[in-house]
């Protein structure tokens, strides 16, 4: 099983799928199934230090033996940390937290009404002494992309969004394709809820005797958006990571895309969540 690679805007390399942590908040859960993502050859994990287990992740990913180069390691800046010098001390503390002498992506969570600026600074600082390979952003809207393109001087690789059947993130996607910032489906399955068992899923799910999450992952990848399922069942960690060996067709992934309509967050709207 090969997973598709890309290379960032700023010639990093990033597998296309990575393994989610939110909710993870039980120490010998999350540092198991993290363990158990890295045994079925996930290689990239995601993280945040609003998950408050960057420390379990740590300790799994030393555990597993994988060799530190061939990882691809995400956390994210906590909201009480946005501004320049609390989050050059929170960076300390999320790579002390994860035990790593670098880290790979480094995402502000929540752009918040504007300090996001003041803490894009402090990302331009530990990218330029190496300490991330890359930054990126969560939850920015392209009015928020808009605004940090003017006021700063590197650009964003990535973008994770909300993202997955019953939602559509058109206007910002279109404005990340044109400027080759990579979007990132947070919560891809809609965290286990209702787009997961929508009758038009589990059509072509059958058809391809493939699960509807399977579907959906594919789906993603086919839309060219990188995804972080999360999953503490060891079968569905493995059933999440194995989508290489079929195909949607064109009017698979339309009917797929059609189901937008529903326009159902499972999360906040970034524009209402977290302003202080
Ligand atoms: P997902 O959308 O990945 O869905 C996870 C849920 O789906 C769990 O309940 C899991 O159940 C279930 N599930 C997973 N795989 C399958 C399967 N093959 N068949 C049936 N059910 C399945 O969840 P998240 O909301 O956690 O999103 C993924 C990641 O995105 C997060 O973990 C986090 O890393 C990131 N994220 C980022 C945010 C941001 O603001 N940037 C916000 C939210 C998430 P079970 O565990 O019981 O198997």
């Amino acid at each position: 099983m090969e997973v598709p690679i890309r290379t960032l805007n700023n010639g990093v390399a990033i597998p296309m799928i990575g393994y989610g942590t939110w909710q993870l908040t039980d120490p010998k859960v999350c540092y198991d199934s993290v363990l158990c993502a890295l045994e079925a050859g996930y290689r990239s994990i995601d993280t945040a230090a609003g998950y408050g287990n960057e420390d379990s992740v740590g300790r799994a990913i030393k555990d597993s033996g994988i060799p530190r180069k061939e990882l691809f390691i995400t956390t994210k800046l906590n909201n009480p940390d946005r501004g320049y010098d609390s989050a050059l001390k929170a960076f300390d503390i999320s790579m002390e937290k994860l035990g790593l002498d670098y880290l790979d992506l480094y995402l502000i969570h929540w752009p918040g009404r504007s300090n996001y600026i003041a803490s894009w600074k402090a990302f331009e600082k530990v990218y330029a002494e190496k300490r991330v390979r890359a930054i990126g952003l969560s939850n920015f809207l392209k009015h928020h992309l808009e605004s940090l393109a003017q006021q700063t001087d590197i650009a964003p690789v990535s973008d994770q969004l909300e993202y997955h059947p019953y939602i559509a993130q058109a206007e910002t996607e279109s404005y990340c394709k044109a400027h080759n910032i990579l979007v990132e489906a947070w919560s891809p399955l809609m965290s286990g809820k209702v787009a997961l068992a929508d009758p038009v899923i589990s059509a072509i799910a059958q058809a391809h005797g493939k699960s509807n999450a399977q579907v959906i992952l594919r789906w993603h990848l086919q839309s060219g958006r990188r995804t972080i399922p999360r999953s503490v069942t060891p079968a569905r960690i493995r059933e999440n990571i194995d989508i290489f060996d079929f195909s949607l067709s064109l009017d698979e992934m339309a009917a797929i895309n059609a189901l937008c309509v529903k326009n159902t967050r499972s999360g906040p709207h970034p524009d209402e969540f977290a302003l202080d």
